[in-house]
């Protein structure tokens, strides 16, 4: 059972994806997997091109572009399959004609460039990897004489995030897997978006692409019908079939945070979970924080325990307390707390309340 008796949640989910979602909306996609709108018909084999779907896509387009402010501003949305990494090759099998620049702050970064390589010659602007990617690089330039910049603006497994954005000429691309929604940005500085609904979208299963109509249909090259953003937007993300539950299951969870304040509101409440994390990592004298304060990802805290004689102690309290998926990823060890929009500031309340009774115990 997911729910305690109070209707609470069992567990306190720090997962990096995929990754917590709101109750109301796993509740009501469970719902819906029974019987979609009172038709009689379950979620999971209604056709994609029947009434109820399209209703449903089109909402879930809507309220991209309403979310984001792009609404009337010519960009597509897109629902696509084949997670983020798809979109490391598409991306440049449909932009790149010869020459593309690349900021490397992460292991997606690299990812992105190694696929890009395939397609031109890649200028990578700076990286971080000197020291094993716990900052965000800043004195760099964008290059004019480049096709597009692509950057990352969350790092899930290194706990950075892009502050500020650098102004340039080029089109600018990012991957937001990891932090889209969760923060107020003037999305119409990007040319195109992504992420991978399985971190604060939505369940695995889409990845969400919003283009700028007018980058597009500048590359010579011959593109395969299914890599091509056009074929997508000609088709409404209707070409093939898509993946029909994860893409009602993100429109349930717009729908929420729409009804909780947008992004905006949201934000809020992110930085001040974030904050109470940070404060305990910083004034705890047995945990110690990865990433340069500065850079610090509002989404996803990589910390790790100053003496690791304490491991065993630490996890079976975080065991006792419900706490799960906050292991760090085996780049950099240690622990990572994942603070999606569906987190609620109890639960890193009481990560932080473990975290202080280390104290007592050691
Ligand atoms: C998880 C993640 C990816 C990879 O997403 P997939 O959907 O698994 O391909 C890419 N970029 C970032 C920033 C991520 O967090």
């Amino acid at each position: 059972m997911l729910l305690n008796s109070d209707h609470s949640m069992k567990k306190h989910n720090f997962s990096a994806g995929p990754s917590i979602l709101p109750k109301e909306v796993i509740i009501q996609a469970a719902e819906s997997v029974l019987d979609i709108n009172e038709s009689g018909l379950s979620l999971l084999e209604i056709s994609h091109r029947s009434k109820a779907f399209i209703d449903i896509m089109e909402e879930a387009r809507s309220l991209v572009l309403e979310l984001t402010k792009l609404n009337g501003k010519d960009y597509s949305v897109l629902f696509l399959q084949g997670g983020a990494s798809t979109q490391f090759s598409m991306v440049p099998y449909n932009i790149l004609s010869k020459k593309a620049a690349y900021l490397d702050t992460g292991s997606w970064s690299s990812k992105a460039i190694k696929e890009a390589k395939l397609f031109g010659e890649i200028n990578e602007v700076a990286s971080s990897k000197d020291s094993n990617y716990n900052y965000i690089p800043k004195n760099y330039k964008i290059p004019d004489n480049c096709d597009y910049f692509h950057c990352t603006s969350n790092n899930t497994i290194y706990g950075t995030q892009i502050r500020k954005f650098q102004s340039s000429k080029i089109p600018k691309v990012c991957d937001m897997s990891s932090d889209i929604f969760s923060r107020q940005l003037d999305f119409s500085k990007f040319d195109l978006i992504y992420a991978g609904a399985q971190k604060n979208l939505g369940p695995a299963g889409a990845t969400i692409v919003i283009v700028k109509n007018s980058i597009l249909g500048k590359s010579s090259r011959n593109i395969p019908s299914m890599m091509d953003y056009q074929t997508h937007i000609n088709k409404s993300s209707l070409y093939n079939t898509p993946p029909v539950f994860s893409v009602y299951v993100s429109l349930l969870n717009m729908r929420w945070l729409k009804s909780n304040g947008g992004i905006k509101r949201l934000e809020e409440i992110n930085t001040k979970k974030a904050t109470i994390l940070y404060s305990e990592i910083d004034i705890n004298p047995h945990f110690k924080g990865y990433a340069k304060e500065e850079d610090r990802s509002i989404m996803n805290a990589t910390f790790s325990l100053i003496n690791d004689d304490f491991k065993e102690t630490f996890d079976s309290m975080l065991k006792n307390a419900g706490i799960v998926g906050i292991n760090g990823h085996r780049n950099i060890g240690g622990y990572r707390a994942s603070m999606y929009n569906a987190m609620p500031i109890d639960s890193v309340k009481t990560l932080v309340e473990v975290m202080s009774e280390l104290e007592n115990k050691v």
